[in-house]
């Protein structure tokens, strides 16, 4: 539910279509779609069954409190109903074995056969950066934020990044990562974009989070699912580099502004399925290096109680350093199919 004090007439009279498809509105009082979504959230999140809901639903009602939903029912209508929520997204199948992106209604990839296709949501990046700059004040903090940061991160790339580029440019940071929730039925893996010059905590804040897509999914997506997915989301962001309009609220004008993603930020599962390699415990895990790695097999335990155990280790030595040079050249042999896959730790 997004609140703003700010009265958002200057903004409905624009007669430029920055917003293309869909309007990016930002509401003074929550719809009953809001509320059913905030109900949905906390109802998954706690963990609460149908009738809790039900429940809740009288309490906000008793309380007269406008636009509640009036049972769990309606929440679920309410919600059901996508076209009214003012989200510009679109829906695919992904081929969990080739990768081929399909429209969501497709069973089967017409390529090779295969029944397991995975959905995948992709969400506008740009109406989203163009909703946050819509709220007065968030143009402005971006724009002292960047000015710290020029100084306090000098010695930094990011520094480097911020005086390198003009002044109408800001960075993120894109997260991935599955959530599992206490419902069985509902596993996500969200892709999320965090700007940095918002500054800390308002960054973290659910309303500056940027969601580029979700892949609900009940197990962990494949390298091939994920690769798919971001080659999508990629060609987003290219359009949100290279710059787009917005309306600045803060300004009450349009101009140009440029996001340029610069850095990604997840655990290690997360990441090899980010950077397209085998995870951190395979043959030729070593982020660093080119060593295979061994087995060391190990027992814990006393008595009647030993376990057996192996785990693989990359012990130092002179080992070839895994080098941006090297890689290239791997996965380009990779692409012409001169080596097979996986090779050297990139699958
Ligand atoms: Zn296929
Ligand atoms: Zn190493």
């Amino acid at each position: 539910v997004l609140h703003s004090s700010n009265c958002p007439t200057s903004y409905d009279n624009l007669s430029v279509n920055v917003f293309r498809d869909t309007d990016a509105t930002r509401r003074l009082n929550p719809t009953q779609q809001d509320i059913s979504a905030a109900t949905m959230v906390m109802k998954i999140r706690r963990s609460q069954n149908n009738r809790d809901i039900d429940r809740l639903c009288r309490f906000l009602n008793s309380l007269e409190v406008d636009n509640a939903p009036k049972s769990m029912k309606a929440v679920q209508k309410n919600l059901s109903r996508q076209e009214n929520l003012n989200i510009n997204w679109e829906s695919y199948k992904i081929c969990s074995k080739c990768g081929q992106t399909y429209p969501i209604k497709c069973s089967e990839c017409t390529k090779c056969k295969e029944k397991k296709l995975v959905e995948f949501y992709l969400y506008s990046i740009e109406n989203q950066l163009q909703h946050l700059l819509s709220t007065n004040g968030v143009y402005k903090s971006l724009q002292n934020e960047r000015k710290k940061n020029v100084e306090i991160f000098s010695q930094t790339t990011y520094g480097q990044i911020l005086k390198e580029t003009d002044e109408n440019s800001f960075t993120m940071i894109i997260n991935a990562d599955g959530v599992v929730t206490p419902n069985q039925n509902i596993s996500l893996w969200p892709f999320i974009l965090m700007i940095n010059e918002v500054p800390i905590p308002q960054r973290r804040y659910t309303e500056n989070i940027i969601i580029a897509g979700v892949i609900p999914a009940k197990v962990k997506p494949n390298n091939i699912v994920f690769e798919a997915c971001l080659d999508l989301i990629t060609e987003d962001l290219q359009l949100i580099e290279n710059g787009q309009q917005y309306y600045i609220s803060d300004l009450d004008a349009t101009d140009t502004l440029h996001f340029f993603t610069i850095a990604s930020c997840t655990d290690k599962p997360a990441e090899a399925l980010m950077e397209n390699v085998v995870v951190y415990n395979a043959e030729y895990g070593c982020p660093k290096c080119f060593t295979p790695g061994e087995i060391f097999h190990g027992e814990r335990g006393l008595g009647n109680k030993i376990k057996k155990f192996h785990i693989r280790v990359f012990p130092y030595g002179d080992i070839e350093d895994r080098t941006q040079d090297k890689c290239t050249e791997i996965v380009r042999d990779m692409e012409d199919e001169k080596l097979s896959k996986p090779r050297r730790g990139h699958s």
